[in-house]
């Protein structure tokens, strides 16, 4: 595929003004770029550095064409934009990355089906939407099992750990008001991801393996590389999945290796990702820079070299309550504070990452640092 080539001084329209939205526009604008940002959010993180900001809700019709008309190329921070909205939005304006990804992506079972279409190893699943497909659910997954959301859910919301028959009243609860879906749990070894650039003329580049560990199913840490040997492997599935989805720009694709070392495919985040933030320092290229020359039609490094090893820490609201006096005696810590308006517990509010020659030794005093967490 061949788009548009952007100059210095085009305009990068961005849906959502988060934390992604906000270190896209970052590398955006140091390649000479201005940013046209949408979100319902006055106070969003990208509100500061956006060369224009619209305050809209991002199924906003009117918004939508206005950010069309300011952009020389539309990119979006999150899956959970309406396909319909922009597959009409494609047919008017410079969209490289498409509708197909989100549309495919941003509903768990057609995700799910899509996997198993690419012949990708997943956790068996099933679509519940009814009390008969919970029983069923019993039936062929046993417990304990997972029910997630088909929709809309991120850093755990929406999901119910099915550990016995106690937990039928709030499986059935759920799926009452959400179409669902329900996943085998996996007695996992280790979570890796892997981010990847996709660019003009198909160019591809790869992230290294990232290791990531979750806590209440929110990232709470990532290594790099990855103390693991499925780096090889976890390409090979992305390459599987490339042949099913159309990829442009960075996205990131979740794993699960179980007990006895074998890869699962969990899911795939057609954006850049939470996982991905430790190439800002550690990498030549970070995940963003990528994800902006690939939108902006130009070429893709060959290879993303890693500078340094790296741990890259999320900074939720409980954490930094404890690590902000902390922050000023470790210059050490390259600090990330997204500037959301509001700090909750669980909410994130920026990450850290630390260059190290010694990863097991810093995963270790950060590990101290973050005791004090609930
Ligand atoms: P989200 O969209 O919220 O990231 P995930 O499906 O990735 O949803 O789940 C979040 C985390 O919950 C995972 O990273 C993993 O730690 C845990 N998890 C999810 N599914 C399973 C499973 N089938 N078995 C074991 N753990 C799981
Ligand atoms: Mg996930």
């Amino acid at each position: 595929m061949n788009f548009n080539k952007l100059k210095f001084g085009d305009t990068v329209g961005i849906i959502g003004g988060g934390q992604l939205g906000k270190m896209m526009a970052q590398s955006a604008q140091k390649m000479g770029f201005k940013v046209i940002c949408l979100d319902p959010n006055p106070d969003s993180p990208c509100r500061p550095l956006a060369n224009t900001f619209i305050v809209a809700n991002y199924d906003d019709e009117h918004a939508l064409q206005e950010l069309g008309e300011k952009s020389d190329v539309i990119t979006y921070e999150f899956e959970n934009i309406s396909a319909t909205q922009l597959e009409h939005l494609t047919q008017q304006y410079n969209i490289p990355q498409g509708y197909q990804a989100i549309q495919l992506l941003q509903d768990r079972l057609t995700e799910k089906q899509t996997l198993e279409q690419a012949g990708s190893k997943i956790v068996p699943f099933l679509s519940v939407q009814h009390e008969d497909d919970l029983n069923q659910a019993i039936h062929q997954l046993g417990y304990p099992f997972i029910i997630k959301t088909r929709f809309g859910g991120y850093d755990g919301k929406g999901q119910i750990l099915v550990k016995d028959e106690t937990f039928i009243e709030e499986a059935k609860e759920l799926i009452t008001h959400q179409e669902c879906v329900a996943e085998r749990y996996l007695d996992i070894d280790k979570e890796v991801s892997l981010t990847v650039t996709i660019g003009n003329h198909n160019q591809i580049t790869y992230f290294p393996l990232q290791e990531n560990e979750h806590r209440n199913q929110i990232l709470f840490k990532t290594i790099v590389p990855a103390r693991s040997d499925k780096e090889r492997e976890a390409r090979e599935e992305v390459n599987k999945i490339i042949e099913k989805v159309h990829f442009v720009g960075t996205f990131t694709v979740e794993f699960f290796i179980d007990k006895a070392n074998h890869l699962f495919v969990n899911e795939i985040a057609p954006r850049p990702h939470n996982s991905g933030h430790y190439s800002i320092e550690a990498c030549d290229y970070s995940q963003f820079d990528t994800h902006i020359l690939a939108v902006t039609g130009q070429a893709l490094p060959h290879s993303i070299e890693i500078l340094k090893p790296a741990v890259m820490m999320n900074l939720l609201g409980r954490d930094l309550d404890l690590l902000e006096e902390e922050f000023g005696n470790h210059p050490e810590w390259h600090v990330h504070i997204y500037g959301k308006p509001e700090r909750k517990p669980d909410r994130k509010m920026g990450h850290m990452t630390i260059l190290t020659n010694d990863v097991n030794a810093t995963e270790d005093e950060m590990l101290k640092q973050f005791e004090g967490r609930e």
